[in-house]
């Protein structure tokens, strides 16, 4: 299977009928089908390493101030308990992870999911992100997660490269340069598999400072990045700076796809 990070900006991309919701469509229909999708999602911080492990998870709806079209969006995919227990198995060497019979799908997952999978015929399970962890520590959770894309599971991290809301101008949302910058500078390095310096990003500089004010939506690349392997192609789409945030995807996925 391949590994997917897509970023999901505003919740509305979930309803609304525009480029990037379509382009998640499209991702959904051209990519080999999974027998589910286990997503890391910006919008589930925990301690530890939390797997949601209801057989019928409910639609999380965190957030505020949006049309009421948007709270009354159900996203019904059956959970899969069985892949929590063997996410939660694989990452045995790592302490505190365990499965949360009763926590549902974030929109961080559900926005994505429901342009990709509009039938809902998919399982999906989601783990959360302990942001107390450096990045070198997300990093190495997630190889221990790389069987799953011989187990026809699709690993996705659903965040944004460029996350300042405190930034943006809602009434000029032209790309600010510095996230301009600052998204260039991660896609040549994913381009070029320089991982190390997307793991240690405090490094980047003050670009790296305004682009991740906080790393919750950062982190879920690094989760995607980290199931790459030798001779994979990498893809980028949905490449849009909007303001201060990117709406920059990447697709990883063997040479013969
Ligand atoms: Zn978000």
């Amino acid at each position: 299977m391949p590994v997917v990070f897509a970023g999901h900006g505003s919740p509305m991309n979930a309803i609304e009928d525009n480029a990037w919701h379509w382009q998640w469509r499209l991702l959904g229909e051209r990519l080999p089908r999974p027998r589910a999708v286990l997503c890391v999602s910006a919008h589930w911080e925990a301690q530890g390493a939390r797997l949601t492990g209801a057989s019928h998870p409910s639609t999380i709806h965190d957030f505020f101030g949006f049309p009421q079209a948007l709270f009354d969006v159900r996203y019904p995919a059956p959970g899969a308990p069985k892949l929590a227990r063997r996410v939660e198995e694989l990452l045995g060497g790592h302490r505190h992870a365990h499965v949360d019979a009763t926590r549902g799908l974030d929109h961080g997952a559900w926005s994505v999911l429901r342009g990709m999978y509009p039938a809902a015929d998919v399982p999906v399970v989601q783990l959360s992100i302990d942001t107390a962890q450096p990045g070198e520590h997300h990093y190495e959770l997630a190889k221990a997660l790389a069987p799953l894309r011989d187990e026809g599971v699709l690993v996705l991290g659903s965040g944004n490269i460029v996350h300042n809301l405190a930034l943006f101008d809602w009434r000029d949302p032209r790309p600010q340069d510095w996230a301009i910058r600052f998204d260039g500078a991660v896609k040549r390095r994913i381009a070029h598999r320089e991982h190390n310096e997307l793991i240690d990003w405090p490094r980047l500089g003050e670009n790296a400072r305004k682009a991740i004010p906080t790393p919750e939506h950062y982190l879920p690349l690094l989760y995607v990045l980290a199931l790459q392997r030798d001779g994979d192609r990498v893809r980028f789409f949905n490449e849009d700076v909007v303001g201060s945030l990117a709406m920059t995807s990447v697709v990883i996925e063997g040479a013969d796809a």
